[in-house]
């Protein structure tokens, strides 16, 4: 049985829709924001960013990473935004010996991109903690990516915040820019994974491909669902998972977030729903 650790840092997966939200308050900000504001201010923050997704595993280990404007179509403001935290190359060394064998390479040249950048501006304006990104390895299994999780859950003991940036349901073609019900596929495909998430069937994630054509219309290409696994391998035995927001935007964009580990304090109104630890 894994004892309870109050020093231990939540693993929180997040569903960041549009740039937007970087310029906009609504109720997903707002979550954000009270996400941060209810756990302990970590030392550095881990990101895996679903527009990060490259062949092998990469880690930023310079100390002062780009913001990355990695979208087009977005009103001058959205350019305008830098996030000026420092990087941690301690860190990205950590993470390296954390991982082995897998072969991570330390990155000079990318950054923070707009996966990171626009929840952060959120959760911890001032952009003082230091920030290290992790990229996806487009080549590997699903499992993979849980493993990886798994490797990196010691860092939630060393005041690190794992954060991951995607979208569980995530169809750029059947996007409704005019707002509107989201289409049934998209419901259902969101709906399966909440089930999964508080009904303790979290293994059944790493599997979403086998669920059907709901699954092929919401994840037709895997970049924004794979961040989750790597926060549901974060997870120890026993600790709950939390919804602390959830909803579909333009049609087919999930903003549902995921946390392992103590559930954000949300104030009342707000959607949130805790699985039970029912497995120590
Ligand atoms: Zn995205």
């Amino acid at each position: 049985m894994q004892q309870s650790n109050s020093s231990r840092m939540p693993a929180v997966f997040f569903g960041h829709g549009s740039p937007m939200n970087a310029l906009d308050e609504n109720a997903y900000t707002r979550a954000w924001r009270q996400i941060a504001a209810g756990m302990p201010k970590p030392k550095a923050i881990l990101s895996i960013s679903a527009h990060w997704y490259t062949r092998g595993t990469l880690v930023t280990a310079m100390e002062s990473p780009r913001t990355i404007h990695d979208f087009g179509g977005f009103p001058q403001a959205l350019f305008d935004i830098r996030y000026p935290a420092p990087g941690s190359p301690a860190l990205a060394s950590r993470v390296r010996e954390l991982l082995a064998p897998v072969d991570v390479q330390p990155d000079h040249s990318w950054g923070l991109d707009h996966g990171t950048w626009s929840l952060l501006v959120k959760m911890f304006p001032d952009a003082d903690v230091p920030v290290v990104q992790l990229s996806i390895d487009a080549t590997r299994p699903n499992h993979f990516h849980v493993e990886m999780g798994q490797r990196l859950a010691p860092l939630r003991d060393e005041g690190v915040l794992i954060m991951a940036s995607g979208d569980v349901v995530h169809n750029l073609r059947a996007m409704n820019r005019s707002g509107g019900a989201a289409p049934d596929w998209a419901e259902r495909f969101n709906h399966a994974v909440r089930d999964c998430l508080l009904g303790g069937e979290v293994e059944r994630l790493a599997d979403y491909a086998q669920w059907g054509p709901d699954a092929r219309l919401a994840v037709p290409t895997p970049e924004h669902f794979l961040p989750l696994l790597y926060i549901l391998g974060t997870r120890r035995k026993g600790e709950p998972i939390s919804i602390p927001v959830d909803g579909i935007e333009l049609g087919s964009i999930s903003m549902m977030s995921v946390a392992v580990g103590a559930p954000p304090p949300l104030s009342p109104g707000q959607r949130q729903a805790v699985a039970a630890a029912d497995d120590q």
